[in-house]
């Protein structure tokens, strides 16, 4: 009865999935059989180029759509697929879905559509990396698809030799690196300039300064000039008002991603969007 009770409490408090996989006796398998039942599915963020406003690319988030409990958002299973390992399969198969229902599609997109996946530290310690990105990248036409790899500095931490030619080899095959959520993790301004990363994308909460707090902007400011400065793109995530669209613009960010241009959407109303067809419209693989 205390256990009911306790399980009925965690629900009424809205600990959401926490709850659905702790009370799993083996939480490992339960993400184990939803792989199988292809549960984890792709949404999609629309990226903007600052000023047009137009949309050349994606970024892919993971959702989980939960027979029961509806769809869970990544920050409640994904630290436990990195512990269980199992993150690496499952960005795999989050990119064959990628692939499968962007190839279709891709010449009307407009060349070069950006696809932003994100990836774990477990899998940029693998080889295997390069070849699932080889898979992702042959569903396509020379052209088409400009992949991304959105790495944060904890994947990063330390380049040592096999980093270094995994790079090496992914930057061969067009592949493209972004350094995610910068500006929360260890202070990477030391080591910015050895890491081989093509992108990067300022964080939400520094963003969030814009019109609130003076001293914070300075910061903004400084990670925009540095950027110019090393000659890396400069994409700001979380804009989600006029203001932040007109100061970003001002400062010459390159792309821009936030619920003002898109928020992650499925499958279908994504490429309705980015298609400009009626969603009805849009036919879907499988
Ligand atoms: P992230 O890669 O930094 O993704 C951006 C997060 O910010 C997304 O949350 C997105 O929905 C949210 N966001 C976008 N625009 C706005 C905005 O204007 N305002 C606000 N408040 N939020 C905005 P989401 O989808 O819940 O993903 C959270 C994190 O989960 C991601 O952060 C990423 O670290 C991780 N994640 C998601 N999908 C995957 C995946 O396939 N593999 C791995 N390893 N991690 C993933
Ligand atoms: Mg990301
Ligand atoms: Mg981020
Ligand atoms: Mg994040």
């Amino acid at each position: 009865v205390l256990f009911v009770l306790l399980g009925l409490l965690g629900a009424l408090a809205g600990v959401g999935s926490h709850w659905l996989l702790a009370r799993s006796s083996s939480p490992s398998i339960e993400l184990r059989r939803a792989l199988q039942a292809g549960e984890f599915i792709p949404y999609f963020q629309p990226l903007v180029r600052s000023g047009t406003q137009q949309w050349i690319g994606a970024e892919v988030l993971m959702r989980w759509q939960h027979p029961r409990e509806g769809l869970v958002r990544p920050d409640l299973f994904i630290p436990l697929a990195e512990s269980s390992g199992l993150i690496v399969p499952m960005t795999r198969e989050l990119m064959r879905q990628t692939a499968e229902l962007l190839a279709p599609v891709a010449d009307r997109l407009g060349g070069g559509f950006h696809v932003g996946i994100n990836i774990a530290a477990a899998h940029c310690r693998s080889r295997e990396l390069v070849e699932d990105c080889r898979n992702f990248l042959q569903a396509f036409e020379p052209g088409q698809v400009v992949l991304s790899l959105e790495l944060t500095e904890r994947e990063l931490l330390e380049p040592d030799a096999f980093t270094d030619q995994l790079f090496a080899d992914l930057h061969e095959m067009g592949v493209k690196i972004a350094l995610d959520d910068f500006g929360t993790g260890h202070s990477s301004l030391s080591y910015l300039h050895k890491l081989k990363v093509d992108y990067l994308k300022i964080d939400q909460s520094f963003v969030a300064m814009i019109g609130k707090d003076a001293l914070s902007l300075h910061i903004l400011d400084s990670v925009i000039d540095l950027c110019a400065k090393l000659q890396l793109e400069v994409i700001a995530e979380g804009v989600e008002d006029e203001l932040q669209l007109r100061y970003l613009g001002d400062r010459r960010v390159d792309y821009l991603q936030g619920y003002l241009f898109g928020r992650p959407l499925p499958a279908a109303e994504f490429l309705a969007c980015a298609l400009d067809e009626p969603a009805a419209s849009v036919q879907l693989p499988g």
